[in-house]
Protein backbone atom coordinates (compact mmCIF):
# COMPACT_ATOMS: atom_id res chain seq x y z
CA UNK A 1 0.00 0.00 0.00
CA UNK A 2 1.39 3.29 -0.95
CA UNK A 3 0.52 6.32 0.83
CA UNK A 4 0.77 9.99 -0.64
CA UNK A 5 -0.17 13.10 0.89
CA UNK A 6 -2.81 15.29 -0.14
CA UNK A 7 -0.54 18.51 -0.54
CA UNK A 8 -3.59 20.62 0.14
CA UNK A 9 -4.46 19.63 3.87
CA UNK A 10 -1.45 17.00 4.24
CA UNK A 11 -3.62 13.49 4.76
CA UNK A 12 -2.48 10.77 3.85
CA UNK A 13 -4.22 9.47 0.51
CA UNK A 14 -3.52 6.27 -0.38
CA UNK A 15 -2.87 6.15 -4.06
CA UNK A 16 -4.42 3.29 -5.29
CA UNK A 17 -7.53 4.35 -3.57
CA UNK A 18 -6.96 7.56 -4.90
CA UNK A 19 -10.54 9.03 -6.42
CA UNK A 20 -9.16 12.62 -6.86
CA UNK A 21 -5.76 12.65 -8.90
CA UNK A 22 -4.20 15.59 -11.07
CA UNK A 23 -0.90 14.70 -13.09
CA UNK A 24 0.79 18.31 -13.41
CA UNK A 25 4.61 18.70 -14.55
CA UNK A 26 5.20 14.84 -15.04
CA UNK A 27 4.09 14.50 -11.51
CA UNK A 28 0.85 12.80 -9.75
CA UNK A 29 -0.72 14.34 -6.85
CA UNK A 30 -3.42 12.34 -4.99
CA UNK A 31 -6.35 14.26 -2.82
CA UNK A 32 -8.86 13.45 -0.22
CA UNK A 33 -11.81 14.79 -1.81
CA UNK A 34 -13.32 17.07 -4.76
CA UNK A 35 -12.57 20.23 -2.62
CA UNK A 36 -8.51 20.00 -1.83
CA UNK A 37 -8.34 18.90 -5.60
CA UNK A 38 -10.25 22.40 -6.79
CA UNK A 39 -7.74 24.17 -4.17
CA UNK A 40 -4.38 22.96 -5.75
CA UNK A 41 -5.88 23.50 -9.65
CA UNK A 42 -6.66 27.11 -8.49
CA UNK A 43 -3.12 27.34 -6.72
CA UNK A 44 -1.70 26.39 -9.98
CA UNK A 45 -3.24 27.91 -12.24
CA UNK A 46 -5.42 25.40 -14.20
CA UNK A 47 -8.23 25.96 -13.72
CA UNK A 48 -9.87 29.80 -13.49
CA UNK A 49 -11.66 31.09 -10.81
CA UNK A 50 -14.93 31.83 -11.54
CA UNK A 51 -14.48 35.09 -9.26
CA UNK A 52 -11.47 35.40 -11.90
CA UNK A 53 -12.65 35.59 -15.26
CA UNK A 54 -15.47 38.26 -14.01
CA UNK A 55 -12.71 40.49 -12.81
CA UNK A 56 -10.80 40.07 -15.91
CA UNK A 57 -13.84 40.77 -17.84
CA UNK A 58 -14.66 43.89 -16.17
CA UNK A 59 -10.94 44.86 -16.70
CA UNK A 60 -10.81 44.18 -20.26
CA UNK A 61 -14.10 45.94 -20.88
CA UNK A 62 -12.52 49.21 -18.87
CA UNK A 63 -9.66 48.64 -21.28
CA UNK A 64 -11.74 48.81 -24.21
CA UNK A 65 -13.58 51.79 -22.81
CA UNK A 66 -10.50 53.77 -22.43
CA UNK A 67 -9.41 52.89 -25.98
CA UNK A 68 -12.52 54.72 -27.35
CA UNK A 69 -11.66 57.75 -25.76
CA UNK A 70 -7.96 57.82 -26.65
CA UNK A 71 -8.52 56.52 -30.24
CA UNK A 72 -11.34 58.75 -30.68
CA UNK A 73 -14.05 55.58 -30.92
CA UNK A 74 -11.12 54.02 -33.26
CA UNK A 75 -9.54 50.70 -32.76
CA UNK A 76 -5.74 50.98 -31.71
CA UNK A 77 -3.84 49.58 -34.29
CA UNK A 78 -1.68 46.07 -33.01
CA UNK A 79 0.90 45.93 -35.80
ZN1 LIG B 1 -7.43 17.09 1.44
Amino acid sequence: MIMAKDPVCNMDVEEEKADFVVHVHHETFYFCSERCKEEFEKEMGLIEPAKGIRIWSRFLKKLSNGADKEFGGKPPKCH
